[in-house]
């Protein structure tokens, strides 16, 4: 197969990328492992109010809809069942549907494979019982499927908060929450709903069961409680998926805020290698306006390489999208945004480029 614009993963960052470049007329194609698009929002059943202007709030799984729903009319070409597995001596991309592997030869690549789970191990950590709280929001909001009766949610982040939600409302008893923290940031005391139990200053020793989770043991401020539970939920963080960056020889950086290890990329989100491009999660861990705005920042840079944009046009779209990103970002987490300012400077740095104008000017304002 030969394309102008190849984009891995059909999560909410592919799919926006692929939107703003093939309603430019631009010949793309999309591939992703699963079975259908929106990849992590198909089961965030939570309502995203802080998106860029274009989008209304709505849910992640109708968010999701709206993001696939737009390319139906558009030069896109999407395979699902289809991973990329690896890189041709001619730069082609080797993709495989678990029969035939076959090469796709594109002009610029677009990688957006979003972002994994980290979990955390105690003793009994394999038993039954024991989960992710993605896996935990998978079985709930997809396969229908409760999880637990009894839970506990281990770690308090926006992630975990809003799945101990999600489980409540679906019926299940949150007996608390877990943090080894002694206290919380504000976004995150905002966040909690007060009908939840917090335990700060705590963590689980131990998971015990015959055959599935049953006690839980949890230290405390230092003495050790025992719970009855059917459940534990992990949210232990988000960490980008790094393979498709070693494959394709791009250089990492590790920025704790933004999840650790992620590839090294400039203002527009192009990595070392200059035909590959990075955006949503797999670019650092961020908000779902952060997620579809460094989506449209690389997109606007592929149409410029391709002449379909002019340097004036992009650089002035450039500066429009960056200024979103630092209105949405700052709004949800500000250290996300200011990491991600630290890791471009030092991108430009170390590669002798020098930042364009228009960065310049988003510096100003931060
Ligand atoms: C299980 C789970 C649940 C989550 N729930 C929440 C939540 O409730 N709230 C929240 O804020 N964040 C959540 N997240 C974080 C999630 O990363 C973001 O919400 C958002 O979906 C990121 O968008 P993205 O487009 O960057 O990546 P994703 O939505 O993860 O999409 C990436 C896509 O790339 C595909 N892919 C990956 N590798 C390859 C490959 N080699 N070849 C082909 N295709 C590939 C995947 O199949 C997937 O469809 C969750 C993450 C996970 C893993």
């Amino acid at each position: 197969m030969e394309t102008d614009v190849l984009i891995i993963g059909a999560g909410p960052a592919g799919l926006n990328s692929a939107y703003e470049i093939a309603s430019n007329g631009v010949q793309t194609v999309i591939v992703d492992e699963s079975f259908f698009p929106g990849g992590q929002l198909k089961q965030q059943t939570q309502y995203f109010n802080n998106l860029p202007r274009q989008f209304e709030a709505q849910r992640g799984i109708t968010l999701a809809e709206t993001l696939a729903n737009r390319l139906h009319s558009l030069p896109v070409t999407m395979l699902h069942k289809h991973t990329m597995i690896g890189v041709y001596k001619d730069g082609s991309i080797g993709v495989s549907n678990g029969e035939s592997t076959f090469p796709i030869k594109a002009k610029k690549v677009i990688v957006t494979t979003g972002a994994a789970e980290e979990t955390c191990l105690f003793p009994g950590w394999t038993l039954p019982g024991v989960m992710t709280v993605g896996a935990a929001q998978i079985l709930m909001n997809r396969e229908r499927v409760l999880p637990g009766k009894n839970a506990i949610i281990l770690g308090c982040n926006s992630f975990s908060q809003e799945v101990a939600q999600q489980l409540k409302d679906c019926g299940v008893n949150i007996l608390g929450i877990i943090e080894k923290n002694t206290s919380l940031g504000r976004e995150s005391r905002e966040r909690l709903h007060s009908d939840i139990p917090l335990l700060l200053n705590s963590y689980i020793t131990r998971a015990m069961g015959r055959g599935e989770v049953e006690k839980v043991f949890i230290n405390h401020n230092g003495s050790e409680q025992e719970w009855r539970a059917d459940l534990i939920c992990i949210g232990n963080g988000l960490s980008p998926i790094l393979e498709p960056f070693e494959i394709l020889d791009c250089s990492f950086t590790n920025k704790e805020k933004l999840g650790g290890l992620l590839p090294g990329y400039d203002s527009n989100f192009k990595t070392e290698n200059s035909s590959v491009y990075v955006a949503g999660n797999a670019a650092g861990i961020t908000c779902m306006g952060g997620v579809l705005l460094t989506a449209e920042i690389a997109a606007a840079d592929v149409l410029r390489h391709l002449g379909v944009l002019n340097r004036e046009d992009a650089a002035r779209q450039t500066t429009y999208l960056w200024k979103e990103l630092l209105r949405i970002e700052t709004q949800t987490d500000s250290e996300v945004f200011y990491a991600r300012v630290a890791s471009i400077q030092e991108f430009h740095e170390k590669n002798n480029i020098p930042l364009p104008t228009s960065f310049h000017a988003i510096l100003e304002e931060c």
